[in-house]
């Protein structure tokens, strides 16, 4: 069967005064339909690059450095102007990261959400498009009296999911989610997460969920890929995330550390060392600063991916030491 989304050996560069940022590096992951893939990392790992770089949305400063990126067989990179603009929203779309801070101020919702259906589609009618957006409305349960309203004249749970609304409303089949409820309390945080299970319980989409939560995205995502350093170094189940100690040593410290919510954002504590400098990342396995079990090898040779119990792990514990860690 078609993967929704096939990224094979992505790597996106910054370019900066320091250098080359790499902030994503040789990912490969295949997403299919009515699937739901975590995405994980601390902050600066790279996730929001990934996600920028599938819509091909990415900044004037960053480049496609290497590999291919497929949603639904159609080449991302391979497509001229007029074709991507057809393609992106009706068949990929993304919820970007602080998204709900970023409607229209000076447009009303129902405005924002009409722009969406008519510029996608000119033969269709405004009352056909009014209509539609109804409809969005009632998906992600916000009274269509709102339509008329200005983005200030709503709480930041119900512009989520206006965004979200955004999002779904060409319905496509790949939506990535860029921290969708990071800024919210945790009531709404729970509300709208029980509201994309159930659209997506219906629409089937493939989705692809940055967050820095981990229970979070181990209740949501059948699958989960921890990122370090713009790597993928372990793509797991989420059942054995919680219930399995073998781990990538990044991914066991993530488990052991206490998430701390502030004001507006949410810090994980608890690895002691820093995020590496990704314009001169360390030799081997870029954890290896930070690594409590690192050994000689790994400042010698990057690790290549280990199955194990189904897991894919990037570390040299897991053939070396018996069982692994
Ligand atoms: P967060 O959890 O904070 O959202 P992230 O995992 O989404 O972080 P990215 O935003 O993808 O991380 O950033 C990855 C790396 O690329 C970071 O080191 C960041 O500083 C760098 N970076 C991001 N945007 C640019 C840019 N326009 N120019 C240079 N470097 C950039
Ligand atoms: Fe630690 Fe070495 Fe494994 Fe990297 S390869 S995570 S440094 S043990
Ligand atoms: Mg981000």
């Amino acid at each position: 069967k078609q993967p929704v989304l096939e990224l094979q050996n992505v790597s996106v560069g910054y370019d900066s005064p320091a250098g080359m940022v790499q902030a994503v590096n040789d990912i490969n992951l295949k997403i299919y339909e009515n699937t739901i893939v975590g995405l994980i990392g601390e902050s600066g790992s790279g996730k929001s690059t990934l996600g920028n770089a599938i819509m091909r949305l990415l900044k004037n400063n960053a480049v496609l450095t290497s590999g291919t990126i497929k949603v639904m067989g159609k080449d991302i990179y391979g497509m001229n102007k007029n074709e991507l603009r057809k393609f992106r929203w009706s068949q990929m779309s993304m919820v970007f990261q602080s998204a709900m801070n970023a409607l229209n101020p000076v447009l009303t919702i129902e405005e924002q959400i009409l722009d969406v259906f008519l510029s996608h589609d000119k033969s269709m009618s405004k009352t056909e498009a009014k209509k539609k957006a109804i409809e969005l409305m009632d998906i992600v349960s916000i009274d269509p009296r709102y339509l008329k309203s200005y983005p200030h004249e709503l709480s930041g749970g119900m512009r989520q999911r206006v965004v979200i609304a955004i999002a779904i409303a060409l319905d496509p089949k790949l939506v990535i989610m860029d921290e969708p409820t990071t800024a919210l309390d945790v009531v709404v945080q729970r509300s709208i997460l029980d509201k994309i299970k159930e659209i997506q319980r219906v629409k089937k989409y493939a989705i692809l969920f940055i967050s820095h939560d981990f229970s979070l995205v181990s209740e949501l995502a059948s699958r989960v890929a921890i990122m370090y350093a713009g790597r993928f170094i372990e793509v797991t189940d989420s059942k054995s995330l919680v219930h399995s100690e073998r781990h990538h040593p990044y991914t066991q410290g993530l488990l052991r550390a206490i998430p701390h919510l502030t004001e507006d954002d949410v810090t994980i504590e608890g690895i002691p060392g820093n995020p590496p400098n990704l314009v001169d990342l360390p030799s081997g396995c870029a954890y290896h600063p930070r690594c409590p079990f690192a050994f000689d090898l790994c400042k010698k040779e990057r690790p290549g991916i280990r199955h194990v119990d189904g897991r894919e792990i990037e570390c040299h514990l897991y053939d070396t030491v018996q069982g692994g860690v």
